[in-house]
């Protein structure tokens, strides 16, 4: 059990102890409570939170050294992921970080790094992702969002749909269509676009969980500098796959799990049914004892990919399986959660997402956000690849299917 050797590793657990001392010191006391109570955060909150980060060193401490990063190995990565979820920091918003500052830097020109990288790290520029579309999703070398070559620009028409934060943003990374020719994936090119420019404009879908999340994005003759090209015409295929390479080994989520294993945990202790609390009924402590299982099995799982990956080798596309455990594991603690709140009565009081609230809650105070987060949490088995794409992938690159 390599994983459990590394995870006692003095160095690692320094590391660890050293994200956990700088959250509970550095992470603002009401964004915490707001991420705790599952409610409403505005995009002040997460800005504040990254800048934080940033004036640590750590926003972007998974980037090379030469891009203002800290060269963390994916462990160390995954102990900042977990860590910072368990103590209640808000979700690192990706698109910026994650996403296009590696493609960036990776196959951008030097004035595109010059230009971009900086404002990512601070989280001064705000980005979405313009990949899916209403005819692709999980079938994404089926975009139809055309960019045409004219002079020295891009003419982009086209639609994107369920651009995370869009309504934030002011740059939004996006795979076109260059090319009709070939096989569909030879013809996508990663370009660029600033919100901004005329011709885009961003709709707001409200989801199930009431929230404004999610945005449909048209473009509409919208001409895009052709320096905001990433890397070669056409590429963008590569650079794409590049993208979710780097981001696999995170898809368990297991500090996330963590935090809401022990928010149930507490729940069932505070909610009485019969006089006696849920958490002495032999139906819940059997259904919690299940979860903590799970969870521990993933987390197993989880350190055994990263101590391989500490050790030099590249995880293959077995990795699926912890995009799947983990999306279902937290569904299967929002889950429980909500069937226990509905021992006493399930109303979802939207307007108890915001702080501040004052009408008498229907059921435990913390009802809302934790019914908001079971409702959000129904997407992490279609986003970020949906499961039924994992195990087709590990039907057959491991079963050879
Ligand atoms: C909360 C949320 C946030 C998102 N944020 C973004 C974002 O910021 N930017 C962005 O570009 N996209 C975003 N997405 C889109 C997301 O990537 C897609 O929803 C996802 O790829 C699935 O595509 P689709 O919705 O078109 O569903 P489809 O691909 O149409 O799939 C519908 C169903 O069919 C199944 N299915 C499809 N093909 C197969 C197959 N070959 N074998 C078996 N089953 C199959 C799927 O698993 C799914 O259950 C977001 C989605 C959600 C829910």
């Amino acid at each position: 059990m390599l994983g459990i050797d590394l995870m006692r590793d003095p160095a690692i657990q320094a590391f660890r102890a050293d994200v956990q001392q700088f959250c509970a010191t550095h992470l603002p006391r009401d964004i915490r409570d707001k991420v705790l109570a599952g409610q409403h955060l505005v995009k002040s909150d997460y800005v504040r939170w990254q800048k934080i980060l940033f004036d640590k060193g750590w926003i972007v401490g998974h980037w090379p050294r030469p891009y203002g990063g800290q060269d963390w190995t994916p462990l160390q990565r995954a102990i900042f992921d977990d860590e910072t979820s368990k103590a209640g920091a808000p979700w690192l918003t990706p698109f910026g970080v994650c996403y296009a500052g590696p493609v960036i830097y990776t196959f951008g020109s030097q004035a595109q790094k010059d230009r971009y990288l900086p404002g990512i790290r601070s989280t001064d520029t705000w980005w979405c992702q313009g990949y899916s579309e209403p005819g692709a999703g999980s079938d994404l070398a089926n975009i139809k969002t055309r960019a045409v070559r004219d002079g020295d620009h891009y003419v982009v028409n086209g639609q994107k749909t369920w651009t995370t934060m869009a309504q934030w943003a002011d740059m939004m990374f996006t795979l076109v269509r260059t090319s009709s020719e070939g096989k569909p994936q030879n013809g996508i090119s990663f370009l660029l676009i600033d919100m901004k420019t005329p011709g885009v404009t961003v709709r707001p879908i409200i989801s199930i969980d009431k929230c404004h999340h999610l945005n449909e994005v048209f473009l509409d003759d919208v001409r895009v500098p052709a320096e905001n090209l990433v890397g070669e015409e056409g590429r963008g295929w590569t650079y794409a796959k590049f993208l979710l390479n780097n981001e696999r080994l995170l898809g368990a989520e297991v500090g996330k799990s963590t935090r809401l294993l022990q928010q149930l945990r507490r729940t069932l202790a505070d909610i009485r049914d019969g006089g006696r609390p849920l958490s002495d009924d032999p139906h819940w402590r059997r259904r919690l004892g299940e979860l903590r299982a799970r969870l521990l099995a993933l987390e197993a799982v989880c350190n055994e990919y990263l101590a391989a990956a500490e050790a030099g080798s590249t995880p293959g596309l077995e990795v699926s399986a912890l995009k799947i455990m983990g999306s279902e594991l937290i569904q299967g603690i929002t889950g429980a959660m909500v069937d226990a709140l509905a021992v006493k009565g399930l109303v979802y009081q939207t307007e108890g997402l915001e702080p501040g609230w004052q009408t008498p809650p229907v059921g435990l105070p913390g009802a809302p956000g934790m019914i908001r987060e079971h409702l959000h949490d129904r997407a992490t088995t279609i986003y970020g690849g949906a499961n039924e794409i994992q195990r087709n992938i590990l039907a057959k690159a491991v079963l050879g299917l």
